[in-house]
């Protein structure tokens, strides 16, 4: 294996060899989860009138405290009937447009309602309780910024400053192909030899919330020719995802099938454990990773370096993995020569979170990891990271 690249490195050329994706129209229907690629602008001011932020009366500040009648009331939705009258006050529900003239509401809860008057015994301070026109955001003004992934909170700011339809990126269409003459499906009898496929499923859920169409392919024997077939159709999509493979076996096809398809490799190794010998290739605009078919090695891959890149093809302004700070709660030895990821329990405490290795930390232990909620980046090196000491995670939920 040639010199290994650092995550980073890796990372860096992964990103550097990613082409956006086309734009189109969304209608914000189907926007949730996609990423945007002009920004959104405003179709109103927002409030579009000012509005009351409470049920109670609308008044003048300088005319309270005061006995005064009422002159009419005005619900959400309502218009009101003209300004209000000096020496007056007029009924508003929340959300009500507040009448010319008024420049305070008090709240219903203050004051005595008697039907035709009411009493207001305190004075009211200007502005209170009024939510005054474009307030949240003026029209025309930006809602939503470019690169952005639209999530419940941007839907909703969409939808509420009167924007119907966005400027999105396309979704990659991602196909995951697993390689193995050992594999079969759960569900069926296993011979010997044979063990159960993990990976696409895996795959698929790691990629799910990537903004990306993902499609399994079926799993392809351990011979060039089916190789071939499999992946020539994978190359069809905007990224190719292999799991297994990518070692330096006699059965293992995926480089060399890969180099006859006309993939350019872009590199092979990376200096992190689980996971060395993934593979990153292009194809035109199609990207491809190799990953490595040790379960936990695969999902290392498909977090570090997949993920990021379908972000990166939809334009997403921060495509890299999104690691959180936490402690050891006890010691862990590094690796000379890679970063390693170490599957962890995360547990709340006063100082921050802490994170507990679990027991069985090699690649292919995925129902160990399946207890973990964290992987711990533990920094290559000399000696060790020390219990208490201060590392970064991937949250794996
Ligand atoms: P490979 O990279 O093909 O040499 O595979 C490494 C190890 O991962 C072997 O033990 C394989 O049986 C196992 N493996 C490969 N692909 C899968 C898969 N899709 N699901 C579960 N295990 C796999
Ligand atoms: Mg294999």
């Amino acid at each position: 294996m040639p010199e290994l690249l650092t995550i980073e490195e890796a990372l860096g050329l992964v990103l550097e060899h990613t082409r956006l994706l086309r734009e189109e129209e969304v209608v914000l229907d189907s926007a949730f989860g996609r990423v945007l690629r002009k920004p959104a602008r405003a179709a109103v001011d927002l409030p579009p009138f000012p509005s009351s932020a409470m049920d109670g009366f609308a008044v003048r500040a300088a005319e309270t405290p005061a006995e005064l009648p009422i002159a009419f009331r005005v619900a959400a939705g309502a218009t009101p009937p003209g300004p209000l009258p000096a020496g007056a006050a007029a009924g508003i529900a929340t959300g009500g447009t507040v009448p010319a003239g008024a420049d305070a509401v008090v709240p219903v809860e203050v004051v005595e309602d008697r039907g035709d008057y009411l009493f207001v015994r305190e004075s009211a301070v200007v502005g209170q309780h009024i939510r005054p026109r474009g307030g949240d955001v003026g029209a025309g003004a930006v809602v939503v910024e470019s690169g952005t992934m639209l999530g419940p909170v941007q839907i909703g700011a969409l939808g509420a400053s009167g924007v119907a339809a966005v400027t999105c990126s396309a979704r990659p269409r991602v196909a995951i192909l697993a390689t193995g003459d050992e594999l079969r499906n759960p569900g069926e009898k296993l011979e010997p030899g044979q063990i159960y496929e993990s990976n696409r499923r895996m795959v698929a859920a790691a990629l799910a919330g990537s903004g990306a169409d993902v499609d399994v392919l079926p799993v392809a024997a351990d011979d060039a020719d089916s190789h071939r077939i499999a992946m020539e159709r994978g190359l069809q999509a905007d990224v190719l995802v292999t799991s297994g493979g990518v070692s330096m076996g006699p059965h293992d096809l995926v480089r060399r099938v890969a180099a006859e398809l006309g993939v350019e490799e872009i590199f092979w190794g990376v200096a992190v454990k689980p996971g060395k010998p993934l593979a990153f290739g292009v194809r035109g605009e199609t990207l491809v990773f190799g990953l490595p078919g040790n379960p936990v090695s695969t999902l290392v891959g498909a977090l570090l370096f997949v993920r990021p890149a379908l972000l990166a093809r939809q334009g997403h302004a921060r495509p890299r993995p999104d690691y959180l700070g936490g402690r050891l709660s006890t010691a862990i030895r590094r690796n000379p020569h890679r970063d390693e990821f170490v599957r962890a329990r995360r547990v709340e405490s006063s100082d921050g979170v802490l994170l507990e290795a679990v027991a069985g930390q090699e690649s292919h232990m995925i129902v160990r990891a399946a207890s973990a909620d964290a992987l711990v980046l533990v920094p290559s090196g000399e000696g060790e990271v020390a219990a208490g000491g201060g590392v970064r995670f991937l949250a794996l939920d």
